[in-house]
């Protein structure tokens, strides 16, 4: 198909991510990738600031990875995991429990980060079944969150972002707390935890578990808060019974300058879900990690199984993709790269706070974030973003950059200054 042929098929019969089909924006068509450069089909290059949301953390078309994924397919490319197992599986399973927090040590592998939420969602509501408290079956969390688009993972996504209006009456009610104002490195503020508290104590013997992004709130609103709030929120699970999920499947794998964000509060979850970057953005994958308790204590109850379990669950070849993509990561000084970009990012994007237009400018880790006064025009920026060399997709009131960590000083300067003509 030539260029135009696939634009006037893809219009006509194609959907996008939260896109409409009649007259959505007309999509780019990229024809190859390599490093962190996204070709376009019309020969155009561009540095891609997003790592396809989060996950091309080492760059396209990696020699390394490609290796990896070309020695597993020469063997098997999938096998079913009821009834077998395999070297790939438990060699990544084993490289997941050493980089993990400690209390985390049994893995369930799925097929994406939402279905690692209703995996994680399950286990929290099989863990109270198991010990005979049937109430606790409700979850709580803080606004402004994002767990994904199926339906559990939805009903704890933000309220108001999540269009729950849409869905008034399908959607399990859950409880939300305020989002957490205190920003990172900012002054700790008692206060803001307090809502939560009171929330999770009146509801203490109907919520199974809170669950919570570490740190950064990414898709409800690319929000850094105080780590403080971490913390107190594992005493608070602890002190009423609660179980605690942590969501890292954004932030794990070093994106927030730690290997996992909740190690800025030193807390561990109870159970804590890992996907996006897990195998280098080659193909969908992830991971939902039980503590030992969890994992024995739903084991120990009716009916003496955990009930999930995914066609492509442990898909050798995601598995080896993540293998090849945790080397990487623990070999390449990940967080010295990260912290590298933390602070060319801070150089570049730190003075748009002298905008006009802008009304807030934060970096934590690989992640810089641009929030404007009034909504972007997400076309209108986008095609100058382009124009520029420079891909990004802005929503809302926020035009970021989660770069590759394979980036170099001036790939990130070119994002920056991209970012600074498109606020024009
Ligand atoms: C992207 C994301 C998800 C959903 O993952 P998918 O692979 O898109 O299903 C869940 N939680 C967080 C924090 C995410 O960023």
């Amino acid at each position: 198909m030539n260029t135009k042929e696939i634009l006037d098929y893809d219009k006509g019969h194609v959907w996008h991510p939260y896109a409409s089909m009649r007259n959505p924006i007309p999509p780019y068509v990229v024809d190859s990738a390599s490093g962190v450069h996204l070709r376009l089909a019309d020969g155009r290059e561009l540095i891609d600031g997003m790592s396809s949301w989060w996950a091309v953390v080492h760059g396209y078309n990696n020699a390394v990875m490609n290796e990896a994924v070309k020695l597993q397919l020469e063997k098997m490319s999938h096998v079913m995991f009821g009834g077998f197992t395999h070297e790939p599986a438990v060699s990544l399973a084993k490289r997941l429990v050493e980089i993990t927090p400690k209390r985390l040590d049994k893995v369930f592998f799925c097929d994406s980060g939402s279905v690692s939420v209703e995996v994680a969602m399950k286990m929290a509501l099989q863990y109270w079944r198991a010990r005979g408290l049937k109430s606790k079956s409700r979850f709580a969390t803080a606004r402004g969150g994002y767990h994904g688009d199926t339906w559990n993972a939805m009903s704890v996504c933000d309220p108001v972002n999540g269009m729950h209006g849409l869905f008034t009456g399908a959607l399990a009610p859950q409880f939300f707390a305020p989002r957490p104002f205190t920003r990172f490195g900012g002054t700790w503020d008692d206060s803001d935890f307090s809502p939560m508290r009171e929330l999770l104590y009146s509801h203490r013997d109907e919520i199974a578990a809170v669950i919570i992004e570490p740190i950064v709130q990414g898709a409800g609103g690319m929000w850094f808060y105080h780590p403080k709030y971490l913390s107190l929120l594992r005493e608070a699970c602890d002190e009423m019974g609660i179980l605690l999920i942590l969501d890292e499947i954004a932030t794990g794998f070093g994106r927030a300058g730690e290997m996992f964000a909740e190690n800025y509060a030193g807390v561990e979850a109870d159970i804590m879900c890992l996907g996006k970057a897990l195998t280098g953005g080659y193909m969908s994958f992830a991971a939902t990690i039980a503590s030992d308790d969890v994992a024995c204590t739903i084991s120990d109850g009716e009916p003496g199984l955990f009930m999930h379990g995914p066609t492509f669950m442990a898909n050798p070849l995601a598995c080896a993709a993540a293998n090849a993509s945790l080397d990487l990561i623990l070999n390449g000084d990940t967080i010295a790269k990260v912290r590298r970009i933390q602070g060319k990012l801070e150089e570049g994007l730190n003075p748009l706070i002298s905008r006009n237009s802008v009304s807030d400018v934060r970096v934590l880790g690989a992640i810089g974030v641009v929030q404007t006064k009034e909504p972007v025009d997400i076309k209108g920026v986008q095609e100058r973003l382009v124009e520029c060399g420079v891909w990004l997709r802005p929503f809302g009131h926020l035009i970021y950059t989660m770069p590759a960590y394979i980036s170099s000083d001036s790939d990130i300067e070119k994002i920056c200054a991209a970012i600074g003509e498109a606020l024009d």
